[in-house]
Formats: structure tokens, C-alpha cells, sequence
């Protein structure tokens, strides 16, 4: 199982959404996604004030019998047509699409870190996970051999603030 995570904060947010759920059905099996989330952009000191723009973020879960950096030239196809354009890491764009976790998959090489290292770092990233696969087994690191939902209750991660559901759905 590989579960993936969305985040869009340019243009129609939620279609940027949709139309990336629907271009993955092809190479995902048995896809769930969890509820959209609204957070504040990460940003650094100093970025631009245009940048801090609010993104939608979700998980999608299923089934690949691609291999990882397979997987991740597909995602990069489907950000290209949804016309990202490179803005820099902080810049906003319109999809991005991460791998968070892909079974017992522990890799790190120049293009591609699975889990995503700033995965345990990301309330916004977190907390989709436990909607589609709470009892997903963490593969590495202190977490490892724990699931996504006691991950989540150990960090206390939970809505607030910079972290909102917006009650939309995006139908799989
Ligand atoms: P962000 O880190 O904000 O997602 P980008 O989407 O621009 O930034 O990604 C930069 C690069 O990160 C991608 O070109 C990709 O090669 C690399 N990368 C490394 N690990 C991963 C991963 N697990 N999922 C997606 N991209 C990854
Ligand atoms: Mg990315």
C-alpha cells in the first residue's frame, strides 16, 4: 500500500485536487481519500507576502504494482499537466503530490526519500494518513513498527487554528 499526499494553493484548489485523484486511478487499486484539510503555507522568513497563500491538503491510499520512482514519474506527469511550474521550494503551486509512505519501503537517493522526511514533521500530511490508513505500520526511524494513528495521538496532532477541515470530499 503507498499512501500519498496532495496539497494545492493556486487556482481552483479543490478541482486541482480532483483532477489528480482521477489521473492516478489508472495506477492506483482500491483508492480511499480522506478529508480536505485548509492550511497556512510554510514559509520562510523573508518569503514573498504573495506566497502565503492557504492550501488544501489530502491523503489518497491504495494498491500500486509500480515501483517507487515509477510511481513518483507518474505524479511528476500529472503535476506538469495540472501546469506547475517551478516557483522555487517555497512557491505556491498548483498540485503537489508527495509519496509518504509505500509498504516497508526505506529509501534515500538524490530524487526520491520514502518515508518523506518531513512526513512526522506535517500536521497537514499526518493527519490525512489516519483517515485512510490508521493501522498503516510507520516503517523507520524512532516510529518504526508503530501505526499511523498511535503516531498521530503520541504527537498530539490534531485540527486547529492552521489546521482546518473544510467538509468537502473528494469522490474516488
Ligand atoms: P516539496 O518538497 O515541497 O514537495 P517538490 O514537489 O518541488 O517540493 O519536490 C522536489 C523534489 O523532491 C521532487 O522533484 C522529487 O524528486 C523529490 N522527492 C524526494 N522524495 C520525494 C517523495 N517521497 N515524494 C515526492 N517527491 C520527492
Ligand atoms: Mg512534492
Amino acid at each position: 500500500m503507498v499512501i500519498l499526499g496532495l496539497g494545492s494553493n493556486i487556482g481552483d484548489r479543490l478541482a486541482h485536487l480532483e483532477a489528480a485523484v482521477r489521473a492516478l486511478a489508472p495506477v492506483m487499486r482500491g483508492l480511499r481519500a480522506s478529508r480536505v484539510l485548509e492550511s497556512r503555507a510554510v514559509l520562510p522568513a523573508g518569503a514573498p507576502p504573495a506566497w502565503d497563500l492557504p492550501y488544501l491538503n489530502m491523503a489518497v491510499c491504495g494498491d500500486t504494482t509500480l515501483a517507487p520512482l515509477d510511481l513518483l514519474n507518474w505524479l511528476k506527469a500529472i503535476e506538469s499537466r495540472a501546469g506547475r511550474v517551478s516557483r522555487g521550494i517555497w512557491g505556491p503551486r498548483e498540485i503537489d503530490l508527495d509519496i509518504l509512505v509505500m509498504d516497508e519501503v526505506v529509501m534515500a537517493s538524490a530524487g526520491l526519500t520514502i518515508p518523506h522526511p518531513e512526513l512526522l514533521n506535517r500536521d497537514f500530511a499526518l493527519l490525512p494518513c489516519v483517515d485512510v490508513a490508521p493501522d498503516f505500520i510507520y516503517p523507520h526511524g524512532v516510529y518504526k513498527g508503530k501505526r499511523v494513528l498511535d503516531i498521530v495521538r503520541e504527537k498530539n496532532v490534531a485540527l486547529g487554528e492552521h489546521l482546518k477541515d473544510t467538509g468537502m470530499r473528494v469522490h474516488v
